[in-house]
């Protein structure tokens, strides 16, 4: 087994490499068992089971981060527990109860810290919490067994090339979930129903399609796996909407808009008040912000220029610092956001 000290931390991208150890965890019986600790990235599960064929199955993603002083912080977990709790809610799966779910972080980490990568490489060492529905059975009804487990992978920084705006479509032969679906669930499914989408737009050359609102087509949604916001004036404008992903890094990012005296709107809003807005981004744990250079609505042959200059943003760009420095630890965690390791 490669061991973390080898890797090339400034050429890793966003791909999965393997690390050490995963920890897992069963429910049976009603009541979530013991960890176990595996040295293998495979799993063995019956060919009945529900997240195979039901698509009952959920995950989330968060970030360690080796800061200068040589701790290790973990942005928000009680957030992501929560947030897979009400996935588990929406699906009808157990809920792993949040201490359970720092419990798991906490090991992985330990287990896995040669893998944590060092401050100056801008890399961070990505967490995978997942939730599949065992059982055998082929009739359409919950699983009475599931498996939680938690595994993670260094990644490399998200910009490459530095902070740039791209360019995203409005494609409206696609939705990527019903209005009263499952959007607001971290679930597989949901992907699944974008994949076709977000090939097509890539391979049109843009970084991600920007959905509607399925129901009337008029409000914006979100942006593939990230949430939408806009900047007009001193406005942080970001959708309300049931079929949206809650993101942590929105409502982050919200926090720190109000901090820094702008004012927050989270309302619906409309897709034609792209032509109003100064800036733009998608937010989410991968980029934390990919600021957005153009959206091309390519049905309605219409296109709405964010980014007159092609940089980011004034705004953007101090929301973008300010939240990496939290996470990296180079800047005061005033709203207890943070998971210290000392250890690590
Ligand atoms: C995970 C996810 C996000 C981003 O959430 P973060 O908590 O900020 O990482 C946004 N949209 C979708 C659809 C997602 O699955």
């Amino acid at each position: 087994m490669e061991s973390g000290q080898q890797l090339d931390w400034k050429n890793l991208g966003f791909g999965y490499h393997p690390t050490d150890y995963n920890v897992r965890c069963y429910y049976r019986n009603g009541q979530w068992g013991e960890w176990e600790v595996s040295s293998s990235d495979m799993i063995t599960i019956p060919m009945a089971s529900t997240c195979l064929h039901y698509g009952q199955e959920s995950f989330e993603g968060l970030k360690a981060f080796r800061g200068k002083d040589g701790k290790v912080r973990v942005f928000r977990p009680e957030e992501n527990a929560a947030r897979m709790q009400h996935t588990s809610r929406g699906i009808l799966m157990p809920e792993l109860p949040t201490e359970r779910f720092l419990e798991a972080l906490d090991m992985v980490l330990h287990l896995n810290k040669d893998f944590i990568p060092p401050y100056e490489s801008g890399a961070s060492l990505y967490i995978r919490p997942l939730m599949i529905g065992l059982g055998k059975q082929v009739g359409v009804s919950p699983a009475s067994e599931y498996m939680f487990l938690m595994f993670v992978t260094p990644v490399g920084a998200y910009f490459k090339s530095g902070f740039r705006p791209s360019p995203m479509a409005i494609m409206r032969g696609y939705d990527r979930a019903a209005p009263l679906g499952t959007g607001q669930y971290k679930v597989g499914g949901n992907y699944a129903a974008s994949l076709r989408s977000g090939v097509l737009a890539h391979d049109k050359g843009y970084s991600a399609v920007i959905y509607l609102d399925a129901k009337e087509k008029l409000y914006i949604d979100e942006c593939g796996p990230a949430n939408f916001f806009g900047i007009r004036g001193k406005s942080y404008i970001t959708p309300k909407s049931p079929s949206i992903l809650p993101s942590i890094t929105n409502k982050s990012l919200m926090q720190l808009a109000e901090d820094m005296g702008l004012t927050v709107e989270c309302r619906p809003v409309h897709v034609e008040e792209l032509a109003t807005f100064d800036e733009a981004g998608a937010c989410g744990t991968a980029a934390v912000i990919s600021p957005i250079l153009r959206v091309d609505d390519l049905d309605e042959d219409k296109s709405y220029v964010i980014s007159k200059d092609g940089n980011p943003g004034p705004i953007c760009t101090a929301l973008y610092e300010r939240l990496r420095a939290i996470q990296y630890g180079d800047y005061p965690d005033n709203h207890g956001w943070v998971r210290l390791y000392e250890d690590l």
